[in-house]
């Protein structure tokens, strides 16, 4: 059996990566560009600097900075008028996950219009749309290098995934020293994320060679990186692995699907605007005991490369050493509990079908190991609660 692996064009990696960005533009015939990115990206001086790198070389942007955290259907919209009515050739998109994902959602509504609903999974998105050139400033969602965005419908509530070739960046710059700067809590969040896309990967049912020798690296990279970025942000080593790490875990997830944590991490996103991450991290440690049963050699695998077991560890001994660090790590990197971030409890217990629908619908569940029934994930969401 073979198995169809989708990337980025062009990859740059390592410290400077980004400032390859005019010569990779000119390489590529692209000299029109539109910046897409967040507020925080201008104060922090990236944008400038990202603009001050292509003006050198006669290249010129219009920037949207706009874009808010986990994007949704209105906070694009102004950003989709702008290429409607705009004459550019490509997308630049900076910042964590959610500029990215706005970036993908944009080049294809400004190119083809329609709503974002129609572009959602089962749907899939293969037609190409403006040309984009992520620069990831979070080490994270690795949106850089996968085929997917995540848009939520603010009308439904629902975290609306997206998929196909369409949304596949063109070109990746992969520049950890942009990451340096991102806060504790942020890096937590963002770590554990990709931490769970590898292991996503990794177990899930259409895992391939390819993909697992992605999520391995990542494992190998991630895990014992995590706890010293939060640590010691200005640790460079350390940051460098993690944002390696993450992209490929992006690489793997991408081509292998993530799985029921995704799954059910989406709706509790969207009904009580937890981080992407934050809720990944609530919901690793349970879902992944629910999991185990499904593929336990391939969790002792997980264990090993993350550095929580040893090599010569059995299978049960490792599972049992994974499940004592995905608790430890959620407690040393402060993982608050759905009740101590705000959730509240009544609403949440009355929101379990919906939000249970919800993830069956996305279709992450499926790709689990051990495949739930929507019961079972109303199950996991009490547990977690
Ligand atoms: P984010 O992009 O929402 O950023 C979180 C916060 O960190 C923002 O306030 C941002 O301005 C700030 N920030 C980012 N980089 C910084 C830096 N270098 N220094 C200081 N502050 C910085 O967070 P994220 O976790 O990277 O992205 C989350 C989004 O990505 C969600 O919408 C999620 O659904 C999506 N996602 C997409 C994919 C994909 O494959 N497309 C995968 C996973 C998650």
């Amino acid at each position: 059996m073979s198995s169809k692996i989708i990337l980025p064009r062009v990859l740059q990696i390592g410290g400077g990566a980004s400032s390859e960005l005019g010569p990779i533009m000119i390489e590529m015939g692209l000299a029109r560009p539109l910046i897409i990115t967040d507020k925080i990206m201008v104060q922090l001086g990236y944008c400038d600097r990202i603009q001050e790198s292509i003006n050198k070389l006669n290249i010129f942007a219009e920037v949207f900075h706009d874009t808010v955290p986990e994007p949704t259907v209105s906070s694009i919209q102004n950003g989709v008028d702008k290429v409607k009515h705009g004459n550019y050739d490509c997308i630049i998109a900076l910042g964590g996950g959610s500029p990215i994902d706005s970036a993908k959602a944009i080049a294809i509504l400004g190119k083809y219009g329609g709503k974002m609903r129609n572009y959602k999974f089962p749907n899939i998105v293969d037609k190409p749309g403006l040309p984009i050139i992520a620069i990831p400033t979070t080490a994270g969602t690795g949106s850089e290098v996968t085929k997917v965005t995540v848009i939520t419908d603010e009308k439904t509530g629902e975290k609306m995934m997206c998929m196909g070739m369409g949304f596949m960046p063109s070109v990746a710059l992969v520049d950890y020293e942009l990451s340096m700067s991102v806060p504790s809590r942020t890096t937590a969040d963002t770590g554990i994320d990709a931490m769970t896309h590898a292991i996503e990967a990794y177990v899930s049912k259409k895992s391939s060679v390819y993909t697992d020798m992605q999520a391995i690296s990542a494992m190998k990279l991630l895990g014992p990186n995590l706890r010293q970025v939060y640590q010691n942000p200005y640790d460079a080593n350390a940051r460098e692995k993690m944002m390696l790490g993450s992209t490929l875990a992006g690489i793997a997830f991408s081509n292998a699907s993530v799985a029921l944590v995704h799954g059910m991490s989406r709706p509790i996103g969207a009904s009580y605007h937890v981080p992407h991450g934050l809720s990944n991290a609530m919901l690793l440690p349970t879902v992944t005991e629910y999991s185990i049963p499904g593929a336990p050699d391939r969790y002792a695998d997980c264990a090993r490369a993350i550095g929580a077991a040893n090599y010569n560890d059995t299978s049960d001994v490792s599972i049992n050493k994974l499940m004592d660090e995905l608790v430890s790590l959620n407690r040393e990197l402060q993982v608050p509990s759905l009740k101590e971030f705000g959730v509240d409890g009544n609403h949440f217990l009355t929101n379990l079908q919906t939000m249970a629908k919800q993830a069956i619908s996305s279709g992450s569940p499926s790709n689990n190991p051990r495949v739930p029934d929507i019961e079972d994930i109303v199950g996991l969401y009490r547990k977690l609660w």
